[in-house]
């Protein structure tokens, strides 16, 4: 009876396979007698082109493929009862590829990381039992006997008799070997072949390669072209001597830490340590910084009464089990954390799991203690500190619910938490929610998605809601918390705007005299001080004083490279290009190179010189990854340094309870940048900024100097008046049809090949033209812009030229339309040089 259910729900036994490959399809495969129908969300091995995948079923009916032979499973990778995905995660993949347009295979990725989905990399080797079978069981059946013959001939070498196993579903001779890796799987089950897959050998090992920068060959000095010897062209490999310079000197880098930034560290690492500028060391290996649960456990405290208004709201939506929405509006400090708590207690009370999602867990390490100190072993954090090996380890608790509460960045919203009940997204107006490159999704409207399929309580806080959350507390489709005074009795940081074009600033510290004095009171006092500048390097250009050229990337169009004093050498921020200081102009052969504008590097030089007897340290990304950053973050904490220089880094979520003045060297930086979200940003940074000061004990002061002190976005952010930015900030968007009030996409065109970008973009809107002509003609009223194709704003990137072209409408249902019709001609056209790419970026945060 069972059977025929089945064969009655899948009458052709065919699937369709998300195939973990870059094409925007599913692929159908048909599933041999031998197999059972797998659901939806199981993991299955199925051959592509000459290789094996792992792939995962999609829901729904599968197509038979026009050409081309139908080819078989393979195998399936998870038991019948407990697919590797659940059904609200393949619900939410499916979504996410139909929204976004992007590939399934990609999609389903983001919710299976790591060797989950991939090449099949198992494993195989006679056991001895399988060796004796082999040899003296008659009643061996006739194909596993081949196949164990197979292993014992091909299995390499005495010592190795490992073979990858997808290379079994490869027919050496003879007829056919039916489901081979089913087979294998059997045999295995009965001892008589081990499957390794890796993950073994991995998880067993205490020890790991660490690597150390020794003091053979300085970056940024005479050594430089001995540097660019040993590197060869690999930028990525500059970056990664570049990362292991930084380091804390002495101290010990683990190969997991660097396979966060540097996927392929092994292949980039060997040349460095043969050529003696990088040492390797097996050492043991460390554990996972935020796993260890030696966190005092607190007690809630008793709410405010606007807390307390907003938790009730969320209770009731979480008791009655139905999707609630809310945005949760509260400045920094007025207790929007202790509501995430107390509700994620209830949600556990009745079982319920939980996702807290927030912007970068390195730079908000209290938040996720806070959560432990609260919930000890019951939380999960996902972090990009992880390697490959935790993460699985990790992701299996979560599924298992042992860890039932997730805190993570931005991929987290994929965590396999059983029963979810509640997702937070914090700081929901963060960038770092929407990922602009591979899968453009926004995890912010992911998790709404996601806890819309769940019946699950949705909650998106922020001290700066993002136009878009706002909005939707105007249509009712997201409920308004407010939050409107802090729990303890702390004002708001007085604000005061230095006009600079009053008050000339110094020209190398950049201060203007009442900063520098504010400075000198704040230190004298025993207190502390950040000063932020969003420009990193020393200067953001050398530049020629004979023929007047800047000192370019090879590889990128504006802005020119960055110069850095202390290792004396230029940057790119764009691609990563790294070289040492030219003596000369490349253009004219000028000896006399002039600086542009100084950044946070100069400012900190310049600032030292100018405060004799304050100490200043400074963090960007230039002097702060991996365990520097969180170092150097300890240290500044510990009042180690009296001021701290900084880049917008700094604007998220750090507490240092000693820091009572804020400064912000240019205020007005960024609003003039080509890209409707430019004043927001502004404004959502000097706010965000005047948070950090006065968090401890002591009331807080802000100096804002600018040379636009009228601009809304800095009124506003004086008076701490978020609404009334809001407001007026909606009106102007309002005017152009840029969201919140319409809707966008950015299709973008790029390659190596100036013609052929230019035939490429010229086409897509040429298509993009005719499909707007039609929404126009079927419904009169609603109108497609089409803005391009033109040169991006930033025009050239890692030698790929980029062009673009936007789409803006008033009707969320017509862009969909228009992009639909459109997708068959995205993805990659043509190889090499003359290869462009069109992708398209719905719902876009950056238009450069
Ligand atoms: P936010 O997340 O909005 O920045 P938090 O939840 O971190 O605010 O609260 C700021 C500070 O106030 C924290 O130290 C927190 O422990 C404390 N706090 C929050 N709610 C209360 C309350 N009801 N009574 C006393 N202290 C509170
Ligand atoms: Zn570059």
């Amino acid at each position: 009876m069972a059977t025929q259910d089945r064969s009655e729900q899948h009458p052709s036994r065919l699937v369709s396979v998300a195939v973990p490959v870059a094409l925007d399809q599913a692929f159908t495969y048909s599933v041999p007698a031998e197999l059972p129908i797998p659901a939806p969300g199981t993991r299955v091995v199925v051959p592509f082109g000459a290789r094996a995948l792992i792939g995962v079923v999609r829901p729904g009916v599968a197509e038979l493929p026009e050409k081309g032979a139908l080819r078989e499973l393979l195998e399936l990778l998870d038991p019948p009862e407990q697919p590797a995905l659940s059904a609200d995660l393949v619900a939410l993949c499916e979504w996410i590829s139909d929204y976004y347009l992007a590939p399934l295979g990609e999609t389903y990725r983001l919710a299976l990381p790591g060797s989950a989905m991939g090449v099949d990399a198992r494993r195989a080797q006679l056991t001895e039992a399988g060796a004796t079978a082999l040899g003296s069981d008659p009643d061996l059946h006739a194909h596993d006997r081949r196949l164990l013959a197979r292993l014992y001939d091909e299995g390499a070498t005495p010592t190795a008799k490992w073979l990858v196993v997808a290379s079994l579903t490869k027919q050496t001779s003879g007829p056919p070997i039916p489901a081979p890796l089913m087979r294998l799987s059997a045999l295995a089950a009965r001892g008589l072949v081990e499957v390794d897959t890796g993950e073994a050998e991995r998880r067993r090992a205490r020890t790991e390669p660490h690597y150390r920068r020794t003091d053979r060959l300085r970056s940024g000095s005479a050594d430089e072209p001995a540097i660019a010897q040993v590197v060869g062209r690999s930028k990525q490999r500059r970056a990664l001597l570049d990362y292991l310079d930084l380091q804390p000197p002495a101290s010990w880098t683990s190969v997991s830490e660097l396979r966060g930034p540097f996927p392929r560290v092994r292949q980039l690492i060997d040349p460095l340590v043969d050529a003696g500028l990088v040492v390797a060391s097996e050492r043991l290996r460390e554990l996972d910084p935020f796993a260890s649960p030696a966190v005092p456990s607190t007690a809630p405290p008793t709410l405010t009464a606007d807390q307390h208004a907003a938790l009730e709201r969320l209770l009731a939506a979480l008791n009655a089990g139905h999707f609630e929405a809310s945005l949760l509006h509260g400045i920094t400090g007025s207790g929007k954390t202790e509501i995430y708590l107390q509700l994620i207690a209830e949600a556990r009370e009745r079982g319920g799991g939980a996702i807290v999602l927030v912007p970068e867990i390195a730079l908000t390490p209290q938040l996720a203690e806070r959560f432990r100190s609260r919930f000890g072993d019951a939380v999960a954090v996902l972090h990009s500190g992880l390697t490959p090996q935790q993460r699985l380890d990790v992701q299996g608790h979560i599924r298992a619910g042992q860890r039932p509460i997730v805190i993570g960045a931005r991929s987290a919203v994929f965590a396999p938490v059983p029963n979810l009940r509640v997702i937070v997204v914090d700081e929901e107006h963060d960038a770092s929610f929407k990922q602009d490159e591979g899968v453009r999704y926004n995890a912010r409207d992911v998790a709404l998605v996601r806890g819309r399929k769940l019946d699950a309580v949705v909650v998106l806080g922020s001290a700066t809601p993002s136009l878009e959350s706002w909005h939707g507390t105007r249509e009712q489709r997201l409920s308004l918390l407010s939050l409107r005074t802090r729990p303890t009795p702390r004002p708001l940081p007085e604000v005061e705007i230095v006009n600079l074009k009053e008050h000339l600033p110094d020209r190398d510290t950049l201060l203007s005299a009442k900063l520098r004095n504010r400075l000198l009171e704040t230190a004298a006092a025993g207190e502390q001080a950040i000063v932020f500048l969003n420009r990193r390097g020393y200067t953001t250009a050398l530049s020629c004083t004979t023929c007047g050229s800047f000192q370019q990337c090879p590889d990128c169009s504006a802005p020119a490279m960055t110069y850095h004093l202390k290792r004396n050498r230029l940057m790119c921020h764009l691609c990563g290009h790294i070289e040492g200081a030219p003596e000369r102009c490349r253009s004219c052969g000028g000896t006399e190179l002039e600086h542009g504008a100084a950044g946070t590097e100069r400012v900190e030089v310049a600032i030292a010189a100018s405060l004799p007897g304050v100490r200043i340290a400074r963090l960007d990304r230039d002097t702060s990854r991996g365990k520097a950053l969180t170092e150097l973050l300890d240290r500044f904490r510990n009042r180690e340094a009296d001021v701290l220089i900084g880049t917008q880094m700094l604007s998220k979520g750090h507490d240092f309870p000693g820091v009572t003045l804020v400064g912000v060297l240019r205020a007005d930086q960024g609003l003039a940048l080509p890209d409707f979200r430019a004043t927001e940003r502004v404004f959502q940074l000097l706010t965000q900024v005047a948070g950090r000061a006065g968090r401890g004990d002591r009331p807080g002061r802000v100096v804002l100097q600018t040379w636009a002190p009228d601009h809304p976005a800095i009124q506003y952010a004086h008076t701490h008046d978020f609404e009334g930015f809001a407001k007026w900030e909606l009106a102007a968007r309002a005017k152009l049809g840029n969201p919140p009030l319409g809707y966008v996409a950015l299709l973008r065109i790029s390659g190596e090949d100036r013609s052929q970008v230019n035939a490429r973009a010229r086409e897509l809107g040429r298509s993009v033209g005719a499909l707007a002509t039609r929404v126009a003609q079927a419904s009169g009223a609603t109108r497609v812009e089409v803005l391009g194709p033109i040169d991006s704003p930033i025009e050239r990137i890692n030698r790929r030229l980029r062009m673009q072209i936007l789409l803006r409408t008033s009707r969320r249902d017509a862009l969909r339309w228009v992009l639909r019709h459109l997708r068959h001609e995205l993805g990659a056209r043509g190889r090499g040089r003359i290869g462009t790419v069109a992708r398209v970026d719905v719902d876009p945060y950056t238009l450069m």
